[in-house]
Formats: C-alpha cells, sequence, structure tokens
C-alpha cells in the first residue's frame, strides 16, 4: 500500500489528518504506514523527520524514525510502545504532526549543500561525488580531477553560495517522467534513477545557480538559508572533502568560535587581530625558556651526580638519592650520570620523585639486577613496575610506600 508523500509538493504542512493503513509490529516498537505523510523518510543523505501521531482518544505516540523501502513504496512511520499500550488500529484516522524545527535545520542543511555544490561546479568546475549530513558538521567530496582545492577557490566559492543567499535565490522543483527528460535540463550531474524524477532548480529555471536531481526537502528561497561556512577542508581519496554547515547550525559554530578567539584575546591581553603575532611570540619564549631549562638541567644532573659519587665512595653499595626538583622525565637519564660517575663497579643507585611516587634503580650491572630488585621488592610494598638487569623503575601509591621499599635496598 502506497504513501502519498506531501512533503515533495509542500515541505512546509505540519499537521494532517491519515489513515492507518499497516500496522508491523517489530522489537519493542511498531512500524506504521498511513495513506499519506508529512514526514520526510531518511535517504540521500538526508535524515529522516521526527513527529507524532495522535488518536482522536488522545493517545499520542512519538515517531523517532520515518523510513522506506523503494523511493515511491510506502513510508514506516516507528514508533515505540508495548503490544498491550498501543491503541492504534488499522483503517482509524489520526492527527500526524510534524517536528518542523527539526526539519527547518534539516531543509537549511540540505538546501545550502545543493548551493555549495553548485557554487564548487560554477566557480573552478569541482563535481560534488559524496554527501554526508552529520551532527557537527556536513560534507561534501569534491573532485577536481585528482588536484588538490586552493584557499582562493575555497573562498571563491564560498562567497559565491553566500551570495545565492543574499539574493534569495528561489528552489523550485520540477517532475520528469525519466531520466531521459530530466537529463534534458541543465543538471550537473547525469540522471540515471528509474522512475519520476525530481528535479531541483536554484535561482532563475531559464539560467539556474545549480540544478540538480533530487528528491530530499528543500527551502522556498535560499534566503531561508541564512548561513553557509566551510569550517575546513583535507585530502580523502584524491578528492577534496569540504567540512561545512547551513544556516542555525554554523551560526551557533561561528558564534561558538568568536567566543574561543574573545576568550584567547583577553587571556593574552590582546585584540583578536593580534593574535596570531602574540601566539608566534610566546612559541619563541617559550622555546628560549625550554632551551635555558635544558641547560641548567645538564648542570643540576651534574652536580647531583657528583654527590652520588662522593656518597657512594664513603659508603659503597647502594646509594639513594632524592630527586624532587627534577622532572619525572630526566630521572633515567640523571640515575645513569650517577652510575658513570663510579663505573665500574657494584653500584646501585636508588632514584626517587616525590611528586610521581617513583623509583629509578640504575646499577653497574655487576651485583645488582634491578628488574629483579623491582619483582622482589616493590609489589610487596604496594608498587608496580619492572625493568631490566641494569635499570628498573616502580612506581608506588603514596610516598611511605615508596620509602619502604628505598629502605629494603640501601
Ligand atoms: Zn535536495
Amino acid at each position: 500500500m502506497l504513501t502519498e508523500r506531501l512533503y515533495r509538493q509542500d515541505p512546509y504542512i505540519v499537521s494532517i489528518r491519515a489513515k492507518v493503513l499497516e500496522i508491523n509490529a517489530g522489537k519493542g516498537c511498531f512500524d506504521v504506514v498511513f495513506d499519506r505523510t508529512v514526514l520526510f523518510p531518511e535517504g540521500g543523505g538526508q535524515p529522516s523527520d521526527l513527529g507524532s501521531v495522535t488518536t482522536d482518544a488522545g493517545a499520542t505516540y512519538e515517531i523517532s524514525l520515518a523510513f522506506d523501502k523503494a523511493l515511491d513504496g510506502p513510508v514506516y512511520h516507528r514508533i515505540k510502545a508495548d503490544a498491550q499500550d498501543l491503541a492504534l488500529t488499522v483503517g482509524e484516522e489520526v492527527t500526524l504532526d510534524l517536528d518542523f524545527d527539526q526539519r527547518f535545520q534539516n531543509m537549511q542543511r540540505h538546501s545550502g549543500e545543493h548551493i555549495l555544490s553548485g557554487a564548487f561546479y560554477l566557480t573552478c568546475g569541482g563535481a560534488n561525488k559524496g554527501f554526508h549530513m552529520g551532527k557537527d558538521y556536513i560534507t561534501i567530496d569534491i573532485d577536481l580531477g585528482g588536484r588538490t582545492v586552493t584557499a582562493e577557490e575555497l573562498r571563491a566559492a564560498e562567497r559565491a553560495a553566500n551570495q545565492a543567499i543574499w539574493d534569495d535565490l528561489p528552489f523550485h522543483t520540477e517532475f520528469y517522467p525519466n531520466a531521459a527528460a530530466a537529463n534534458e535540463a541543465p543538471v550537473r550531474k547525469v540522471v540515471d534513477l528509474e522512475g519520476v524524477i525530481s528535479v531541483v532548480f536554484v535561482g532563475d529555471p531559464d539560467d539556474p545557480f545549480d540544478c540538480v536531481a533530487c528528491c530530499g526537502t528543500h527551502v522556498q528561497s535560499a534566503g531561508e538559508i541564512g548561513l553557509i561556512k566551510i569550517y575546513k577542508t583535507e585530502v580523502n581519496k584524491g578528492m577534496n572533502r569540504i567540512y561545512f554547515d547551513c544556516g542555525s547550525r554554523a551560526f551557533d559554530r561561528v558564534c561558538e568560535e568568536i567566543d574561543i578567539l574573545t576568550e584567547l584575546a583577553n587571556r593574552y591581553s590582546t585584540a583578536k587581530e593580534n593574535l596570531l603575532h602574540k601566539v608566534d611570540v610566546e612559541a619563541e619564549r617559550s622555546k628560549a625558556l625550554r632551551e635555558t631549562l635544558s641547560s641548567l638541567t645538564a648542570f643540576y644532573r651534574e652536580q647531583r651526580s657528583a654527590e652520588f659519587a662522593r656518597l657512594w665512595s664513603e659508603a659503597g653499595g647502594a646509594v639513594h638519592i632524592a630527586a624532587d626538583e627534577l622532572d619525572p622525565d630526566d630521572l633515567l637519564k640523571f640515575a645513569f650520570a650517577c652510575i658513570e660517575k663510579v663505573a665500574p663497579s657494584d653500584a646501585l643507585a636508588v632514584i626517587t620523585h616525590q611528586g610521581s611516587r617513583t623509583a629509578i634503580l640504575v646499577s653497574s650491572g655487576n651485583s645488582y639486577d634491578c628488574g629483579k630488585l623491582v619483582k622482589e621488592h616493590a609489589f610487596a610494598c604496594g608498587g608496580k613496575g619492572g625493568g631490566r638487569k641494569d635499570n628498573a623503575r616502580a612506581v608506588f601509591p603514596g610516598v611511605k610506600e615508596m620509602l619502604k621499599f628505598v629502605s629494603l635496598l640501601v
């Protein structure tokens, strides 16, 4: 049984009376077919509409998905209900309501995709070979014969798309009996579909800004889209994947990003226009600081390792040095510097770092097997770790456990 798709002629109808033709039971849900619908079923990259069905007795069910299995076949409306709670019968007349806020957002995004694809085709001959409408952005894959789109081409296409919005170009759908007839229209993509073909024109039908076969829902005129904004682009399978969005979604994203820029400018105490320069200056400063820190750390390492050598010459065997001032990443380098000072001999350096509750063991590789020592004693103190004969690492839940481990070695 077929469903009359009223959105095709008028995508602005939000509420209708419809007759229940079929109720198909699924798992915890029902897929209901009506004689007519205002809900667009998912397809062609456009998500399903949402809505609700209300019986005359007052029962209301949310429609979470509309879908079809064939282009002109019945439209199924998925409602969640248990069999005993379903007060809906075949043949009954009900009210079908569309969630128009969600639909309008979809129309803005889907219609915007037509315009941006048309703009790439017009400005640089790019052909749209792929389309995806995601939650946070839309993507189109623009084929330039293997070439990467330039920044100038991107800006030109984006500007042309927004110019179509500023010119408020009309959207117009024409129905053709078959693909051959549709291909007589100035379509930017050859039509190879079966059955009646709907072709969407943007602008003057005799000299359209864009013209392509499509059975989705579209705005009446481009002004309703409001804004088309490209976010970024990347090369994908030899084509250019363009990330963008339209309408209220694009507006929200632009607001968020301007807020981030404003906050960054405040934190750097500068104007947005100076941010890049400011970041460059900070990066230079940070690089110089890292270099200073690196040479100071090397100097410090040398001094402390000399201290280790002195302690070792007095006590011999295993010596503990607390190196809390060092960066945890420098501990191993420091431990090796200590051992080098007394090598070759039977020495064990136990280097600890309170902040990371880490103990590093380094030996001259003769009498002390660091990995074995960690295995034997660190686990017993609640720590974990491992390593080789000449160096090992153990991490502890607390400083107390770490110092207990040290006391077993030194
Ligand atoms: Zn479309």
